[in-house]
């Protein structure tokens, strides 16, 4: 495929950046890191043909797009263009050239990146972290993702897998049981998902009952920000914040010493439950970050920052990435 006339005129061309989420996709265009369009759709949950049907029809809404980022949760190979594990959307991913059937379907190139990377670049570019040179990106949601920029750029690591802040070890020998098959992972202690099965624990055993009380006794409707409002009045509820901050405290911390960064933004459907986190989290902090400087902590609470980023990312991608996979590649 030849590169069309407004490829050629990169800077000030439209993108499109489509975050694909559980429950919704989210999309933006940008001009010039500017957020000109923005919608969402809901994410099919009959397979792989309907969900890659949704992003394409997003994008024949938007023909004005020179260029694609795709952001999904999960492990990817951006070589070959495909998903190899996308774990809030059932479906069998690894079997499908995702970039090439969508390169085809929409007649433009498509970028896939990770969705916490993506948000990531979005913020280093165009957000709470632009003009830093380092930086370390959480995206506090059902899970816990990351990334780290160092020299004004971000850095993946080895097949570019780093970022992966969510299993850092905090409770190794009697933590709970992760997703990723460890023991003991941040995400399993701050985490959304971890937040509200704590909490639903708390309802069961009638531990917490402003809690039970306030989801009508019933463990699973419990949120994260159930257990994160009610902190102050319920102290089985506050230990569990307790908890997650310190843990986030220690997992911070420990970056801090390694890369020494500027800021941290923290972005994600749980981050507006920071606050709460945030004096547990300023403890661990002043305590073991001796020898740096203390970052100063963002949040990005635009729920489309990570189609941000993927518009970002299609626009520019990060140095090193790459090339986006384009129509008859499979
Ligand atoms: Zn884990």
């Amino acid at each position: 495929m030849t590169q069309g006339p407004q490829e050629a005129h990169s800077g000030t061309a439209s993108v499109l950046g489509l975050d694909l989420g559980g429950t919704s996709i989210k999309w933006v265009t940008l001009v010039d890191g500017q957020v000109i369009r923005k919608g969402r759709v809901p994410t099919p949950d009959t397979g792989v043909d309907d969900v890659l049907r949704a992003l394409a029809g997003v994008a024949a809404e938007v023909p004005e797009a020179r260029a694609i980022g795709v952001a999904a949760a999960g492990a990817l190979d951006p070589v070959a263009g495909r998903l190899l594990v996308v774990p809030n959307i059932a479906g069998d991913w690894a079997t499908r050239a995702v970039g090439a059937e969508l390169a085809e379907a929409t007649g433009r190139p498509v970028h896939l990146a990770n969705d916490a990377r993506a948000f990531a670049y979005g913020q280093l570019r165009h957000g709470e972290a632009a003009g830093a040179a380092d930086a370390i990106f959480v995206t506090l949601g059902t899970g816990i993702g990351g990334a780290i920029a160092s020299d004004g750029e971000l850095r993946m690591g080895r097949a570019r897998r780093g970022g992966e802040i969510g299993h850092m070890p905090v409770e190794p020998l009697d933590g709970r049981k992760c997703g990723c098959g460890s023991i003991g992972c941040l995400e399993t202690i701050a985490g959304g998902r971890a937040l509200s099965e704590l909490g639903a624990d708390l309802v069961r055993t009638g531990a917490a009952p402003a809690l039970a009380a306030a989801v009508g006794g019933r463990p699973d409707a419990v949120e994260p920000a159930d257990v994160v409002r009610l902190a102050d009045v319920e102290p089985a509820c506050g230990r569990l914040v307790a908890r997650a901050g310190h843990a986030l405290g220690v997992a911070l911390a420990s970056l801090t010493n390694a890369l020494a960064p500027e800021v941290i933004v923290v972005g994600g459907g749980v981050a507006a439950g920071l606050p709460a986190f945030r004096p547990y989290i300023d403890e661990i902090m002043s305590r073991y970050t001796v020898l740096v400087e203390t970052p100063r902590i963002a949040t990005a609470m635009d729920g489309y920052a990570g189609a941000v980023g993927a518009a970002a990312w299609a626009a520019d991608p990060p140095a090193g990435y790459p090339a986006p996979i384009r129509a008859g590649r499979r």
